[in-house]
C-alpha cells in the first residue's frame, strides 16, 4: 500500500473553478494537488482537434465573453484573445431567422422592412399584459406575445428541458433578451473573444505557470482520498455526490453530441446557404426549435475560432435525459430543485474545511467569467485563512 502524502489542498475537478483557484493557491505558496475522473484538463469547457483537424468544443459550445475587466486581466495572463462577435440564428418555417428577436426578426416575420418604431407599436399590442412573470412562459409572452413565443420558444424549452416553460423559473428564457434594435448579437457583453489557441492551452499555460500544482487526471475523488491528507478541500463536483445523495439526487438534463465532418469539396455545394467559403452553415450556432427535429442546435464553432483550415465540423446536441453515467450537463432550474439544493446548501455549510464552487459544486448555471470570479474570490478568502 502506498504512503498517504500530505498536501495543502486538495482540488476536485479540473474547469475554470479548480484550476483558477489551484493557480492562486499554488502562487500564494501552498501546495495543491487538482484531481479529475476526466482524462482533460477543462471540465466542459475543453477543446481539442478532431481527426479533420477541426478545434472543437465536444461538451458544447463555449463562447467567452464578459463585462469584467478583472476576469480579462486574471485570464490575459493565460492567454491571448481571439475577437468574435457571437452570432446565432434559428431555423423553423423552412427558413433561417435572426436570433435573439430583433428588428431583423420582426422584418423576416412580416417579409418587409419595418422600423423600430412598428416593431415597437407592434410589440406593445401583441404582449401579454404580466406585471410580475413568475416562470418562463409569462417572461417571454409578457415580451412578445403569443405567436413569436410558440414558434421560437416554447417548442425548443420543451425539448431542451422535457418540461414545459411554465414549469421552469423566470430566469430560464429571461436570459434569452428581445431587442428593438437591428443588434444580432448573441450576447452584449463589452468582451467577446475565444482564446487564442483554444480553452485546453490557455488550462495547460496556468498549471504550467503554477510549480505548486500537481494534476492527476483520469483519477476520482474516492481514489484521492486514499492518496491524500489535506488541510482543506476544494469540491467542484456535484454537491449531492459528496454526501451520497442522502436526500436523494439532484435533477440534470444530459446532452448528446453527434459530430460530422466535411472536407472541402463537400463544402462548396452549401456556400449559397452558409454565405461563406469553407462553411456548411450560415452561423456559428442554428437553434432548431421545433419539435420534429430531434436536436436542439448544430453547432459549427469554426466560425467563432476564425480556424483557418479548408474543413469543416458541426455538431448536432441533442437533449437527454440524465442518469448517474451521464454527464450532468444542466441543473434543472425549477422550485422543487432549488428547495432539495437548499437541503444539501445548509449540510455544506456545517462542513469547516471544504469549500463547495462551481456549477455542480452550487447547483447552479453560471456563465464561465462567473466561476471565475467566484473561484477568484474563494482563493482570496482560503489565502487569507490559511496564511495565518
Ligand atoms: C453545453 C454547455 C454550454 C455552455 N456554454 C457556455 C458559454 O457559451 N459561455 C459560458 O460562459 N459558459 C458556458 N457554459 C458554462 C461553463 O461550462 C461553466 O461555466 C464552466 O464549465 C464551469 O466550470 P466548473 O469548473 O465549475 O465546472 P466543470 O467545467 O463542469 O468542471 C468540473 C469538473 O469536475 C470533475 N469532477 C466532478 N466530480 C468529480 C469527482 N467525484 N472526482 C473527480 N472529478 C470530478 C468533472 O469531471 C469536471 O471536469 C456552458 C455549459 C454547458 C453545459
Amino acid at each position: 500500500m502506498s504512503a498517504i502524502s500530505s498536501i495543502d489542498f486538495l482540488i476536485v475537478g479540473a474547469g475554470f473553478s479548480g484550476l483558477v483557484t489551484a493557480e492562486r493557491l499554488s502562487n500564494a505558496g501552498f501546495c495543491c494537488v487538482v484531481i479529475d475522473q476526466r482524462d482533460h484538463l477543462g471540465g466542459n469547457a475543453y477543446d481539442c482537434y478532431d481527426e479533420a483537424g477541426v478545434l472543437i468544443h465536444p461538451y458544447g459550445p463555449h463562447y467567452f465573453r464578459t463585462n469584467s475587466q478583472r476576469i480579462i486581466d486574471y485570464l490575459s495572463r493565460f492567454t491571448e484573445w481571439h475577437p468574435v462577435e457571437y452570432e446565432i440564428k434559428s431555423f423553423t418555417r423552412d427558413q433561417y431567422w435572426s436570433f435573439p428577436i430583433n428588428l431583423n426578426t420582426f422584418e423576416e416575420w412580416l417579409g418587409r422592412s419595418s422600423t423600430e418604431e412598428e416593431w415597437s407599436a407592434w410589440l406593445e399590442e401583441t404582449k401579454v399584459a404580466i406585471d410580475h412573470p413568475q416562470n418562463s412562459e409569462e417572461v417571454i409572452v409578457s415580451q412578445v406575445g403569443w405567436e413569436l413565443y410558440r414558434t421560437f420558444f416554447e417548442p425548443y424549452t420543451l425539448k431542451q428541458w422535457k418540461l414545459h416553460p411554465r414549469e421552469l423559473q423566470a430566469s430560464v428564457c429571461g436570459r434569452i433578451p428581445i431587442r428593438l434594435n437591428r443588434d444580432n448579437r448573441y450576447v452584449t457583453d463589452t468582451f467577446q473573444a475565444l482564446p487564442a489557441n483554444g480553452y485546453t492551452a490557455m488550462f495547460q499555460s496556468m498549471v504550467d505557470q503554477s510549480p505548486g500544482i500537481e494534476v492527476k487526471l483520469s483519477t476520482s475523488f474516492a481514489e484521492a482520498q486514499k492518496q491524500y491528507s489535506y488541510k482543506h478541500l476544494i469540491f467542484t463536483g456535484p454537491i449531492d455526490t459528496y454526501f451520497d445523495h442522502c436526500f436523494g439526487a439532484l435533477p440534470y438534463r444530459s446532452l448528446r453530441f453527434e459530430r460530422e465532418s466535411y472536407q472541402a469539396s463537400e463544402l462548396t455545394a452549401r456556400e449559397e446557404i452558409s454565405g461563406k467559403k469553407g462553411h456548411w452553415q450560415p452561423a456559428m450556432q442554428v437553434n432548431y426549435p421545433d419539435l420534429d427535429v430531434p436536436y436542439t442546435r448544430t453547432v459549427e464553432i469554426k466560425h467563432a475560432t476564425g480556424q483557418k483550415i479548408a474543413a469543416t465540423t458541426v455538431i448536432r446536441e441533442f437533449p437527454d435525459d440524465w442518469s448517474p453515467s451521464k454527464e450532468p450537463f444542466y441543473p434543472i432550474p425549477t422550485n422543487e430543485s432549488s428547495e432539495l439544493y437548499a437541503r444539501y446548501r445548509a449540510l455544506a455549510d456545517q462542513e469547516q474545511h471544504v469549500s463547495f464552487i462551481g456549477r455542480l459544486g452550487t447547483y447552479r448555471y453560471y456563465n464561465m467569467d462567473q466561476v471565475t470570479g467566484m473561484a477568484l474570490t474563494e482563493a482570496e478568502k482560503l489565502i487569507k485563512r490559511y496564511s495565518r
